[in-house]
């Protein structure tokens, strides 16, 4: 169902209006973490401010240590959902665990698989039937057919809006977090019909690489990006402040992307 022999046409999800797919541009900006009402109001007047649609915000995170702030759960999808809200922004938030796909469902529009955990296959059924539109994160390691076959979970369990996100790939590197794989792009969209979205946030790790790795992503084709952003990044509670982007920043790239191609 992934394949583009079976659907030869660009896949393009409309979600309360807003089309995710074929030419426009569709930017997610947001902090890693929910952290208070205060920080993600501040910070949705801001995305809406830059011309973005989507707002992005972790309330369940998926940490590497135990001991690390795990995200402040469903009262951070209560206080996003209410930012959106406030903010005319749709919302897209991630989800760990098939019991949470509910609630996750419930107060975001977009639901979003991160990269740890792009195989837990019990979480891709249960969104196959959760009916929100759904961002997949590349698994780390993750080759394009392993990929695609996790968004074939999704998509065979009946929900058909499903996006891919190239989120880094790991290689012998350690300068960057990740090594973004632009190749992704084309080649994703040469085998599937689906929406590719590029996250160059997490594929670097460092901000200054943040802009030119979405303008590349975009001209490599990319249908959106997913852009981390903070109004104090340096206090931020997950350790991506150092590759989340100061509001102005932000609002430069999306003003540098437009020139590029329309946002949606
Ligand atoms: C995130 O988007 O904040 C995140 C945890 O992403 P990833 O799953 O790509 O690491
Ligand atoms: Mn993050």
């Amino acid at each position: 169902l992934a394949s583009r022999d079976f659907h030869p046409d660009d896949t393009i999800i409309e979600v309360k209006g807003v089309k995710i797919g074929g030419e426009h541009l569709a930017i997610m900006g947001g902090p890693c973490a929910v952290e208070s009402p205060e920080q993600i109001d501040e910070i949705a007047k801001l995305v809406k401010a830059s011309g973005a649609q989507i707002l992005r915000g972790g309330a369940f995170k998926p940490r590497t240590g135990p001991y690390s702030f795990q995200g402040i759960g469903v009262e951070g999808l209560k206080m996003m959902a209410e930012a959106g809200e406030r903010h005319g922004l749709l919302t897209i938030t991630e989800v760990m665990t098939p019991e949470y796909v509910d609630v996750c469902a419930e107060y975001a529009d977009i639901l979003q698989v991160g990269t740890r955990n792009m195989q837990n296959f019990d979480l891709l059924r249960k969104l196959g039937t959760c009916g929100r539109p759904v961002l997949l994160k590349r698994g780390f390691s993750a080759t394009y057919d392993e990929f695609l076959n996790a968004a074939e979970y999704i998509l065979a369990g009946g929900n058909r809006d499903v996006m891919l996100c190239e989120r880094g790939i790991r290689t012998f590197e350690t300068y960057t977090r990740n090594t973004l794989d632009l190749s992704a792009i084309p080649v994703l969209q040469g085998l599937s019909h689906l929406p590719v979205i590029s996250d160059p946030s997490h594929g670097t790790g460092r901000r200054e690489l943040v802009e030119p790795m979405a303008k590349a992503s975009v001209a490599a084709g990319a249908n959106g990006l997913i852009i981390e952003m903070h109004t104090d990044p340096d206090n931020s509670m997950t350790g991506d402040g150092v590759q989340s982007l100061f509001p102005d920043q932000f609002d430069n790239l999306l003003r540098d992307l437009e020139k590029l191609a329309p946002l949606v």
